[in-house]
């Protein structure tokens, strides 16, 4: 027997509609890239949103099509993450970190038929624009008295676009489970691989995530996603915010810790989310200055394990909680958040901390269990741990267009094998021990990196720490602490073991500190294992 409820499309569309109906005077602010902080309300946002619509079915976009922005976190790529999916069309949001090739493959790939992008991006597809043969034409995100002289073939202005068009527009129904928008991941190898989100998949994730044990959004927050909406669609939270009614604060291109506090602090900010580097340069900044945000109540922290230093910072000096959070791409990206329960409220201060270093429990929706080598499925103790396998209804289940054999991450029987080694614990709390590729094998036992590194930063002279494994004739691998020191700072390598010392198992002592400048990250921001083991091949343990 069915059931006699109305079959509505969960759509991106009814979002913004629902936002500019019950909270039409909330606002959106934004830093510009034009420069002056830019406000605006749910209602304005809507008007020029269907003018984007009707803009797009004028230059034929029609459903299906994909449309790439490359763009900050502003009111304009806002606009077009609701213009471009309610419509019917695709919202490709490209990682401008990622390299010019890679750039150029994306875009062949995804066969976007437009270029939105803001005017900081100009010079870069400039150069690239004779390459991306799909692309029928580029929409700079300013308005005209900011249009640069450019060599980008029709080249339009996004406001005069706008100009031109009505602010009603009526929104197409179609089903759910159409394409809405396609983010690459930048594996360590091989090409991007898209994930291809529907309607249907955002809005469940959009429903899981503004909840009380997520990120606990409503109507009387406003939030500073602190994480660009280049990159997951910002964890999803510009379509949390029209759910719920939030006001948004969006940070435009400047992500230095003066900046994010400066908007933070004036616009209110009650919950913000970003990775862990962001937060460094914010509470550097904060320390140095003798700030503190009294509106500020919790951070969501993922995308790289949150030191325990950042989590006293946060929650000892500042009075903010930190929620530990993960997630991937291929998850939309959310598949954990760390919300303690009601029995681990009176744990000593030390043991929380402990908790709150694992990366969360699986929220419902996202089903976990790690396996061994062969696929069993391993306890769910705390202790064992084997690759975390993921499966949902906001889990790809095979990437867009994936022509390099990499269906491997998807197993036969409805799993996603994320790649990551982790452990689950009785009460569901999941722990990343590595990156299946990262994690040093010595004496036939594993060592974390993570946890190394992690450790390593909260000695007082570490602004940064990697750890790759060495071969060893006889374990196999060893480790090596790879440090960046904090301005001024010269930490002896002796010291740092010292320092390390009581905080791990003794074999997970590294063999060896490297000092380094800097260490390469990846076009996400974390830490790119390949090119430090690239950087250090020739590198030889001291006592080899
Ligand atoms: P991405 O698809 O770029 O968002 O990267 C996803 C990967 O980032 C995951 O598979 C993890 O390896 C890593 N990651 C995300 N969140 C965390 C976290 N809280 N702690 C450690 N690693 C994380």
């Amino acid at each position: 027997m069915r059931g006699l409820m109305m079959d509505a499309p969960l759509l991106i569309s009814s979002l913004i509609r629902f936002a500019a109906q019950n909270h039409a005077t909330t606002e959106i602010v934004s830093r510009s890239v034009e420069g002056p902080i830019h406000r605006y309300t749910y209602a304005d946002a809507y008007g020029r949103i269907c003018r984007l619509a009707r803009a797009l079915g004028r230059l034929g976009v029609t459903e299906g099509d994909r449309v790439a922005t490359l763009a900050w976190n502003g009111y304009r790529h806002f606009e077009l993450y609701f213009g471009v999916s309610g419509i019917g069309a695709v919202c490709h949001t490209i990682n401008p970190r990622l390299f010019h090739d890679q750039i150029e493959y994306v875009v062949n790939h995804a066969e976007d038929k437009y270029v939105f992008l803001d005017l900081t991006f100009v010079p870069l597809l400039e150069k690239l624009a004779p390459v991306l043969k799909p692309v029928k034409g580029y929409v700079i995100m300013t308005d005209a008295g900011h249009m640069p002289e450019t060599t980008l073939p029709g080249a339009l202005c996004y406001e005069t676009l706008l100009e031109a068009e009505v602010d009603t527009f009526e929104w197409p129904e179609f089903d759910e489970n159409t394409a809405s928008s396609l983010c690459y991941t930048s594996g360590t190898t091989g090409h991007p691989k898209g994930a291809l989100y529907s309607h249907r998949s955002t809005l469940l994730h959009t429903f899981s995530i503004c909840s009380a044990d997520s990120l606990g959004l409503n109507c009387e927050d406003a939030m500073l996603p602190a994480v660009p909406m280049f990159h997951v669609n910002a964890w999803g939270i510009p379509y949390c915010c029209a759910m719920v009614g939030a006001k948004l604060v969006l940070p435009g291109p400047n992500y230095e810790g003066e900046a994010i506090y400066e908007l933070l602090d004036g616009e209110q900010v009650t919950k913000t989310a970003g990775v862990p580097t962001i937060w460094l340069m914010l509470l550097d900044y904060m320390k140095k200055n003798g700030k503190k945000l009294p509106h500020l109540d919790s951070t969501v922290i993922g995308g790289s394990a949150v030191p325990r230093s950042m989590i006293e910072a946060f929650q000892d000096d500042f009075g903010v909680q930190v929620f530990h959070a993960w997630g991937m791409t291929e998850m939309s990206p959310v598949g954990t958040t760390g919300r303690l329960k009601g029995h681990m409220r009176n744990l000593p201060k030390e043991k929380r901390q402990d908790i709150q270093l694992k990366q969360g429990r699986g929220i419902y929706g996202v089903e976990m269990k790690i396996v061994d080598d062969d696929g069993a499925e391993l306890p769910r103790d705390g202790k064992a741990f084997g690759e975390l396998m993921v499966r949902g209804p906001w889990v790809a289940s095979e990437y867009y267009k994936d022509d390099e054999g990499t269906k491997a991450s998807f197993t036969g029987d409805g799993w996603f094998g994320t790649g990551d080694v982790s452990t689950l614990d009785e009460d569901g709390f999941m722990q990343i021990v590595d990156r299946s590729k990262d994690v040093i094998k010595s004496g036939g036992e594993w060592i974390s990196s993570i946890d190394l590194e992690n450790t390593a930063v909260g000695h007082p002279d570490i602004a940064e720490a990697a750890v790759i494994g060495v071969p060893h004739p006889k374990w196999d691998e060893r480790p090596i602490l790879v440090v960046v020191p904090v301005e001024g700072k010269e930490p002896a390598p002796d010291d740092i073991v010292a320092f390390l010392k009581d905080k791990v198992a003794n074999w997970w002592l590294p063999d060896d500190v490297v000092f380094v400048d800097e260490i390469p990250h990846t076009a996400t921001g974390k830490i790119s294992k390949m090119q430090l083991r690239e950087r250090l091949k020739d590198y030889k343990l001291p006592d080899q």
